[in-house]
């Protein structure tokens, strides 16, 4: 069949992909240490499973407003002022099928054909994918393990050009895990201020940081930045709740009216009873969100003190979300190859770094228990020495 040339130049989603094969391993009874995962190995909260049955009970069960719950984007607009300084009504937010369509459909109301983006690497899969959906070129900015994966604000200015219109900005970053300083943030906004860009600040991990690393939301720092940001956010990391599919988008009114056009044309209202999940998941007590960064925090030592000890193996700290991003470049292999082999091999599922522009790296989610991190990491020491 002939399909429209839009969707032939996309590639699906590879982290998809090896998740789906390493479970089907493991439905065969293999023994699948998977690292492959991009989500919280946790049960959804209580209190929020609860406030959704409510719901489902009251009647929540219609349509909705395109735009969202009011009662959620009123706790929305209060939790960006109050958590990041963004001084947001409920006229600014619109809520989404999760995080990801708030970033698809950021890129189909913004772009025209020929519109650049600026999309650091290594980045988040679907970012170049949902450019290219919108008509959009994705221009891509590589980092290096030894920059801790974070461009320099002059690497942006240098890629900026009179199409450009947007900067994509991922801190803490999945796949790396890096996460931009204030300093590094404010310097970044200066640069998008003096170019009169705009720039999307994904901030779906902001709760998940560890040591001394802090969140920064890069439009709270003034006024000039704060026009020409867009908050790309979520439940599914910090509360687990992946699979509720509950994302929003913060950004000028003028925007947000723009992608509730968007979705009531295409997707409608996010599930009614699921949004007040969300309401409960923002309104209730936090310490869910503590319990799981303090199982994931312990998980980060050994999976990095782990990777750093096999030979061959260069892996930076990562400060935030749940990812390690190993530099395995010197076993020789394709990132695709590799991560085949070790699957094949030693049943460890890692997604290669290819799909997240580095062909050099691996990504290794610890999002898992700490027993499968130690013995996925000896089976990846034994994979490195048989090569
Ligand atoms: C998981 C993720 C999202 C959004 O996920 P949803 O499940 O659609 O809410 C957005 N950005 C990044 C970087 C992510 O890792």
């Amino acid at each position: 069949m002939k399909l429209a040339a839009r969707i032939t130049q996309v590639a699906p989603s590879m982290t998809l992909a090896i998740a789906a094969k390493a479970k089907a391993m493991k439905a065969e009874g293999l023994d699948v240490c998977s690292f492959s995962a991009g989500e919280p190995d946790f049960d959804t909260p209580e209190h929020i499973k609860i406030a959704a049955k409510l719901a489902l009970d009251d009647g929540k069960t219609r349509y909705g407003p395109a735009v969202g719950e009011p009662g959620l984007r009123e706790a929305i607009a209060q939790k960006l002022r109050s958590d990041n300084g963004l001084n947001y009504q409920k006229e600014n937010v619109i809520i989404t099928n999760g995080g990801k369509q708030s970033l698809y459909n950021l890129m189909q109301v913004l772009l025209d054909p020929g519109d650049e983006v600026i999309i650091p690497a290594p980045y988040w899969v679907s970012y170049p994918e949902m450019v290219k959906l919108a008509g959009g070129k994705p221009v891509i900015v590589q980092s290096t393990a030894e920059k801790d994966f974070k461009l320099t604000p002059e690497q942006i200015q240098q890629a900026i050009t009179p199409k450009t219109r947007l900067l994509v900005f991922n801190s803490p970053s999945n796949p790396t895990g890096m996460v931009y300083t204030p300093d590094e943030v404010r310097a970044i906004a200066k640069v998008i201020v003096d170019n009169d860009i705009l720039v999307v600040s994904d901030e779906i991990y902001e709760k998940i940081l560890y040591g001394d690393a802090e969140h920064l939301s890069i439009g709270s720092i003034g006024p000039e930045i704060f026009k020409r940001t867009i908050v790309a956010h979520g439940f599914a990391k910090a509360y687990a709740m992946t699979g509720w599919r509950l994302g929003y988008l913060a950004g000028p009114v003028e925007l947000i009216k723009a992608v509730t056009t968007l979705q009531s044309q295409s997707t409608s209202n996010v599930c009614t009873f699921a949004q007040y999940g969300a309401i409960a998941a923002l309104e209730g007590s936090q310490d869910c969100v503590q319990t799981m960064l303090k199982a994931f925090a312990q998980r980060r030592i050994v999976m990095l003190e782990g990777l750093i000890s096999i030979p061959g193996v260069y892996c930076p700290e990562p400060k935030g979300a749940f990812y390690a991003f190993p530099n395995v470049g010197q076993a020789g292999l394709g990132s695709i190859e590799f991560c085949e082999r070790l699957l094949e091999e030693k049943h460890v599922a890692a997604v290669p770094g290819v799909a997240f522009g580095n062909d050099s790296c691996i990504r290794m989610s610890y999002a898992t228990d700490l027993a499968t991190i130690e013995e996925g990491l000896s089976r990846l020491a034994s994979f490195m020495g048989s090569l």
